[in-house]
């Protein structure tokens, strides 16, 4: 039979698919004779079998029951029972982290008889028992029951009116028991289910639920995890923080999350129970005070992060309580942190010798580099200081402050950039940070909500500003000095120094950037990212070329480590005053006005591609003949159209609006383009080749690649590739001709294509529209927000290759045409070229390179290096 429910004594950190983050982590803890609360876990199989079936797998109940009597036995005590009760949390744990997002019940097993047997227990503290108890009914009405939270918060606030939840007596908290009654009561039409056994059942169910609440479906989409994995489910038994002043809880990081420095990072609040700490009840005091209060349980505490880092070799961050003096650890993970921690706590750990340079590269994304790479705010920029918070997420972001995260959604949907002002985050504020640059709290420090969903997401954020009034319902804030800042105003945040400004700042380049530009910088961060670097691109096999048609671009491309340029538009030589022979060459009635537009055009193109030719320095240089339809490159219909009615026009005019109605196409993205305008326009391409030949000859070291767009078959390219040929023969100069695979035909008949071509080009823009036959600009804005709510992809195929079926097809390609030709080199340049997973996949197919532009090239060649290391792992997060 399967086997649904594991002890703690069971597991291991391993086991997170089957006993999520929180329970396997929990079995490891135990495991490592650290002081974890007894209890056990039922697995992520027996969710998705209840989400799946509408019921728990048969015989589950009965395995729960043999845990817990188990349980019963270690801990000497029965749950719930009414003169000595055992306690027991209800907590979920999926495999992946998503904070704050599902569902915990603490104190299951108290009624209205067993509340005596827990004073009891505590040598008569009364208050602590109904403190317990109130408690209880409170999460377990909320998240069992689905009433609202505001119910038995508003009945609290109006009993406490000014005063600390800690400043009611047992008696006070006796009537709120009562009172929460009352609510579950008329909100539900029942009573509070007293039998302990029921209430561990609904709420193990409940757990299960959470897993398809919609803020959890939203995060998930957001983080790009799987929607399909399910929750485990926690039963651990309680230790309690709010037994008075010697017990509390709290949270903590082993170092700092922000910077990578070690240290005591945390916060704790004495007399206290579990989500109080991070909902921001009353205001923590920093972990290192708790020295002060309790010597033994701090030092315990020191001594046990160690142990987590040394064990775990990485930043962890903890969860504890400690009951009358004994610490008891309630969870670990490997914690999350900052781009630039990231950075430094790995090479912090390679120093220390806990690592090695090739996990330190798998330690660090390319997303996290990507986000290193973002601007900041001008220091020399004149800037009004109007407060400090704590840098909780790095990064500048500047836009019009609002109050809510309906606003927040409202005014970024209409184009606007927005700041999300919030006394403190909850889930529910979820949408609003996603459509927010950067989000600014007055309450809460960087183990709050919104500090720690706002790391995950790699959004600025500045949090416990405690300095700002803020108030939602007046949709406005007021800072010291006088300062009012109301819904609309511009406001600068930032989140690498906790700082905000009143209006806009300006923004300038990112150290890390600077370094890339080549600048020497003596910056730690800069060090570390160097050094990490440099290990990556001595064990990555991708090479990284850009997408560059500039001598500006190519040189940029360089500099960021690009070891050649895998795409070289030509369109753009086209365009500015060059217009003109382009209108010259479609007007061409004949022959020789047709070669003169093109002989005007040829020494325009040379020039070009020497600078680019010179930039790259030897580097190879695939470049693209031209792609785009003529028209494109025409005056608009509408405003020629406009000048012969009004009679403005000219004859050149006139001949110019035929010839855009001649040309003017239904699908233009499938219309005379790529090879075909090579094939109808005599010499247009061999015009091109010329002048890439010409330049060749005059840039010592050029290494020219010639590619011809949208070829769909052999025949295509056999046709244009002989005259290629031909006129690279004549000037003596050597340059591959190859093809980009960007047509569904292409790739399915790459063996034949490959006869042609010495090398494909992927182009995964095209490859993607006309696979899933979306039309881009169309569709983009259009429907794919409603096709990611369904679900039918988790992510944009424009932003992340889609390995099912555009990359089958890429699998195809590359197989089919190595076997036509061993030495076909083949490289990918679409913009999937600079995206992580799709760089993974690139490396997992065996292509030579990939390309990007050139601000990725660092990403690109980031992930190349981790995809080397890790090729036998999917997973790039
Ligand atoms: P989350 O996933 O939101 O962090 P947890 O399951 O970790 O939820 O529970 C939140 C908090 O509740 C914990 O940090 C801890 O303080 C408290 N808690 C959970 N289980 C217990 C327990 N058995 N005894 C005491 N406190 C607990
Ligand atoms: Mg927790
Ligand atoms: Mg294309």
């Amino acid at each position: 039979m399967a086997k649904y429910v594991y002890d703690f004594t069971e597991g291991n950190k391993d086991l997170k698919d089957l006993l999520g983050g929180k329970g396997a982590n929990l079995a490891e803890m135990t495991n490592l004779g650290l002081p974890v609360p007894p209890g056990f876990t039922i697995t992520s199989e027996a969710c998705r079998h209840y989400l799946a079936e509408g019921a728990v797998p048969q015989g589950l109940d009965e395995e729960i029951s043999g845990y817990l009597a188990a349980l019963e036995t270690t801990m000497g005590k029965k749950l719930g029972q009414a003169d000595d009760p055992l306690l027991v949390s209800v907590r979920s744990g999926a495999k992946f982290s998503m904070p704050g997002m599902m569902e915990t019940v603490l104190n299951i097993g108290l009624n209205d008889e067993s509340v005596h047997g827990l004073a009891k227990q505590a040598g008569g503290n009364e208050r602590f028992a109904w403190d317990s108890y109130r408690r209880l009914i409170q999460m377990f009405g909320k998240t069992v029951l689905g009433i609202d939270g505001e119910h038995f918060e508003n009945a609290l606030e109006t009993l406490k009116g000014t005063r600390d939840d800690t400043d009611l007596d047992a008696a006070e908290l006796r009537g709120l028991v009562e009172t929460f009654k009352g609510i579950v009561r008329a909100e539900t039409g029942a009573d509070f289910p007293a039998a302990p056994r029921d209430q561990m059942r609904l709420a193990i169910k409940a757990v299960f639920d959470s897993w398809n609440a919609p803020r959890a479906v939203l995060y998930r989409r957001q983080e790009r995890t799987p929607a399909d994995l399910g929750t485990a489910v926690n039963i651990c038994s309680m230790v309690f923080g709010n037994c008075g002043d010697d017990s509390g809880t709290g949270v903590a990081f082993t170092r700092d999350p922000g910077s990578g420095h070690q240290g005591v990072y945390g916060d704790y609040l004495q007399n206290a129970q579990g989500e109080d700490v991070v909902a921001g009840i009353r205001n923590t005091i920093p972990l290192q005070d708790l020295e002060r209060l309790d010597k033994n349980a701090y030092d315990e505490l020191m001594a046990t992060m160690e142990k987590l880092e040394n064990h775990y070799r990485d930043l962890c961050d903890i969860e504890f309580t400690i009951e009358r003096g004994k610490l008891w650890m309630l969870q670990t993970r490997v914690g999350k942190r900052t781009a630039g921690a990231a950075f430094r706590i790995a090479v912090q750990l390679v120093d220390q010798g806990l690592i090695t340079m090739d996990e330190a590269v798998t330690r660090v994304t390319g997303d996290q580099l990507g986000q290193l790479m973002f601007p900041r705010f001008d220091a020399g920029a004149e800037r009004r200081l109007i407060t400090k918070g704590m840098n909780a997420s790095p990064g500048a972001a500047v836009g019009k402050a609002v109050f809510s995260s309906e606003r927040a959604v409202e005014l970024a949907e209409a184009g606007e950039r927005v700041i999300l002002v919030r006394r403190e985050t909850n889930p529910d504020d979820l949408s609003g940070m996603i459509a927010a640059q950067g989000v600014l709290t007055s309450r809460g420090g960087k183990t709050s909500h919104a500090a720690v969903v706002a790391r995950g997401m790699g959004k600025t954020c500045v949090c416990g500003a405690e300095e700002l009034e803020v108030s939602v319902a007046a949709r406005r804030f007021s800072a010291p000095g006088g300062v009012e800042v109301a819904e609309g105003d511009v406001i600068s945040i930032d989140g690498t120094t906790g700082e905000v400004f009143l209006g806009e700042v300006p923004v300038v380049d990112s150290a890390v950037v600077e370094y890339f530009e080549g600048r020497d910088l003596d910056d730690e961060l800069v060090t570390a990212v160097d050094r990490i670097m440099r290990h990556a691109d001595s064990v990555r096999r991708l090479r990284v070329r850009a997408n560059a048609d500039t001598p500006e671009d190519a040189a940029r491309a360089v500099r960021f480590g690009g070891e050649g340029i895998g795409l070289c538009r030509t369109e753009h030589m086209f365009l500015g005053e060059r217009r003109q022979l382009v209108e010259d060459l479609v007007l061409a009635s004949d022959e020789t006005e047709r070669q003169a537009a093109l002989d005007a055009l040829e020494p325009h193109q040379k020039d070009d591609f020497i600078g680019i030719f010179q930039a790259m320095d030897g580097r190879p240089v695939t470049v693209r003949l031209i792609d785009p339809p003529l028209h494109e490159f025409l005056p608009d219909l509408v405003e020629l159209s406009v000048k012969v009615a009004t009679g403005e026009a000219s004859a050149k005019d006139r001949r110019l609006l035929e010839a855009v109605k001649r040309l003017h196409e239904q699908n233009p993205m499938l219309g005379l383009r790529g090879v075909r305008l090579g094939l109808v326009i005599p010499g247009l391409f061999a015009m091109q080749v010329r002048a890439i030949a010409e330049a060749a000859k005059e840039v010592p070291g050029a290494r020219p690649e010639i590619m011809i767009p949208l070829v769909a078959a052999v025949q295509e390219l056999e046709a244009v590739r002989e005259e290629a040929a031909r006129i690279l023969a004549e000037a003596g100069v050597e340059a591959l001709i190859g093809t980009m695979i960007e047509v569904p035909r292409a790739a399915l008949t790459a063996g034949q294509i490959a006869e042609a071509a010495q090398f494909f080009s992927f182009g995964t823009n095209d490859l993607t529209q006309m696979t899933w036959g979306f039309s881009r600009d169309d569709v983009e804005a259009s429907f794919f927000s409603r096709y990611l709510d369904l679900g039918i992809f988790g992510v944009s195929p424009f932003e992340t290759l889609d390995r099912d079926g555009v990359g089958r097809l890429v699998r195809i390609a590359a197989e089919e045409g190595r076997r036509t030709r061993p030495d076909l080199k083949l490289g990918i340049c679409g913009e999937h070229g600079g995206d992580p997973d799709s760089v993974h996949f690139c490396h997992e197919v065996g292509l030579d390179y990939v390309s990007c532009s050139p601000f990725r090239i660092p990403v690109a060649r980031l992930e190349a290096g981790r995809a080397a290391l890790q090729s036998n792992d999917s997973d790039t997060r």
